[in-house]
């Protein structure tokens, strides 16, 4: 190359990963999906995934993270907006998951009474949701409280029937007005106080009621929350304490009469990730809301809402994996080292392929976890459902730093720079582990589980006794859960290796059943053959690496 001001020629640099189909690129993803029962959604899946894929909607995720949504407290004369003004990107995004219905798509059998539930409806949309991550994270937030909110209204009948409606379509409606004049509407969530976060009960959010109270009727609220994400919700299913107790409660953006509802924005966080979404500290003055459910039932009325979010935190984690383990590949199957391809270089071949095999677990355990939702009312996949969520949290949100960070350095220094998609997404993951029940939280709600409803554990472990079966050590890893259930009094020291060890063999026996032997084998031989390690490319000498790194490839359209 010549030139005035020319160097050198640009050589042995990867091309961008962009305009990749995230899912016909991703074999664990369509398999998962077939598996546990969503194979219908195939194509609608196919389209998102170029969608999502798609450079423009990447750009999209970029711009939205690097113009950050501004709270404006007041306009310029001085009267209260309380508004917050995002970047038209972020509201693109917004549209994008939107229209493919990814905050309402598991409740559409509720536009038509008596309608059956569609089967695989959850598996489904965790596969859009699963891409809609990748293209971007922050604007998950809102999508996924808009659909878990839904359980949370049915049960309050009349709840249900003026808002439900309006979060069924799938459309987005940005406009800051009342619900009424809106094509569709989203939820937040305001649970977490100064004082405490995962212990609820120390809310100081007090709930007055206007007349006389009880579940539907109205409340004044006065108090604060410390975090509360998509302020721009239409509405927040709220904890505060009324007479009887800690009570959850609808309150809107609006009042009834058209008027602002009194939720004062005192500043937006500044967090390390998820900077799309705007997470704001706000006070309640004295703003109005309907109690949702008795007053004192606040904690067993919005858990539902919390248990959704959590399959989401999964999926989503299970997605950004995927997203940093297809940029780690795609580099070093272009990359030039020592005359060799990075992607061949011995080291690297083993790295690469430890990171796929927990790609596949984890994407393994979140669709199996989604299939448990779709199937909830079958006692067995009930009881999956309730063990297995916060194991599947638990384990899932927490790989997912560690195995990002180790991607990131499969593309050297590029990898660091802001350019590249994987410091954004190394400041992103470590929320969902936080959020919705952090680590230890996940492990005492299992605990609970152990306690207060033996049956569920007895019936998800006699399910992997039998699928661990014919693999000594998956049986043995099995046998070594069960004694660590005898012994009730050590588990609150042992609490952390317990849902460790479950969330292992479920995903073992998963992929045993359902991948490709090169992955399942190596798997197991990794983690249950005794190979002690903290870092990832060890265990792996017996294992088809190649075969395993082709099939996380992403450059296989
Ligand atoms: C970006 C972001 C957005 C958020 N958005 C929202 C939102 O929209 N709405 C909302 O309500 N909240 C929101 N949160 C708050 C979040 O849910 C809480 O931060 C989280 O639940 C933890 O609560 P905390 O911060 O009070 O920490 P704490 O409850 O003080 O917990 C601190 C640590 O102690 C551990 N811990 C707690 N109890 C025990 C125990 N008994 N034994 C052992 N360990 C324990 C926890 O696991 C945690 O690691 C958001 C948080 C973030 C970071």
């Amino acid at each position: 190359m010549t030139g005035p001001f020319t160097t050198h020629e640009v050589l042995n640099q990867p091309p961008p990963l962009e305009d990749v189909n995230l899912f016909a690129s991703d074999l664990a993803l369509k398999e998962a999906v077939e598996r546990e029962g969503a194979g219908a959604a195939r194509e609608a899946l196919d389209a998102f995934g170029a969608l999502t894929g798609s450079a423009e909607a990447l750009e999209r995720g970029r711009l939205a993270n690097e113009h950050l949504p501004r709270l404006e407290t007041h306009d310029r004369h001085g009267h209260r907006r309380d508004t917050v003004a995002y970047h038209p990107a972020y509201h693109e995004l917004m549209t994008t998951s939107c229209t493919q219905g990814l905050h309402s798509a598991v409740w559409t059998h509720l536009r038509t009474a008596g309608e059956p539930r569609r089967p695989g409806a959850h598996v489904a949309r965790a596969g859009a949701f699963y891409m809609a991550a990748q293209m971007e994270a922050g604007h998950c937030c809102p999508i996924t409280m808009t659909n878990a909110a839904v359980p949370v209204l049915l049960l309050q009948p009349d709840l249900a029937e003026e808002w439900i409606p309006k979060i069924l379509p799938f459309r987005y409606d940005p406009s800051f007005a009342p619900a009424r004049e809106k094509a569709a509407v989203t939820f937040g969530m305001g649970m977490t106080e100064k004082q405490g976060g995962t212990d609820v009960r120390a809310s100081s959010t007090m709930a007055e009621p206007v007349a006389t109270g009880g579940a539907g009727a109205e409340y004044i609220i006065t108090g604060h929350k410390w975090f509360m994400s998509a302020p721009m919700s239409d509405a927040f299913l709220v904890l505060a304490q009324a007479e009887n107790g800690l009570t959850c409660f609808l309150m809107p953006r609006f009042l009834p009469d058209g008027s602002v509802n009194a939720l004062r924005f005192q500043r937006l966080k500044d967090k390390l990730g998820n900077r799309s979404n705007a997470s704001s500290e706000v006070e309640f003055h004295g703003a109005w809301a309907r109690a949702l459910g008795e007053e004192g039932r606040g904690i067993a009325t919005i858990i539902e809402m919390v248990t959704h979010t959590r399959l989401d935190c999964a999926v989503a984690s299970a997605g950004l994996m995927r997203l940093a383990l297809a940029n780690a590949i795609h580099h070093a199957e272009h990359r030039t080292v020592f005359q060799r391809k990075l992607v061949h270089q011995p080291l690297m071949e083993q790295v690469l392929a430890d990171l796929v095999l927990d790609v596949e677990a984890a994407t393994a355990l979140s669709f199996r976890l989604a299939r448990a939702f779709d199937r909830a009312d079958d006692p067995r996949a009930g009881a999956w459902r309730r063990l297995m969520t916060p194991v599947t949290k638990y384990w899932v949100c927490k790989i997912a730093p560690a195995l990002v960070a180790e991607a990131m350095e499969c593309l050297g220094g590029s990898g660091y720079v802001e350019e590249a998609p994987l410091a954004r997404l190394y400041r992103e993951v470590p929320v969902n582990s936080i959020w919705e029940g952090s680590g230890n939280v996940m492990v005492l709600d299992v605990m609970r589980v152990l306690q207060r409803e033996p049956d569920a554990v007895e019936q998800v472990m006699e399910d992997l006794g039998v699928a661990a079966a014919d693999d000594a050590r998956l049986k043995h890893a099995h046998e070594r859960i069960q004694s660590l259930l005898y012994e009730p009094k050590l588990l609150d020291q042992r609490g952390r290796a317990l849902v460790e060890a479950l969330a292992l063999l479920a995903a073992g026996t998963i992929l045993k059943a359902g991948a490709p032997a090169a992955v399942a084998d190596a798997f197991i031989a990794s983690r249950f053959g005794g190979v002690s390690k903290q870092t990832y490319g060890q265990g792996l000498e017996r294992a088809d690496t190649r075969a395993i790194i082709a099939r996380g490839s992403p450059n296989r359209e």
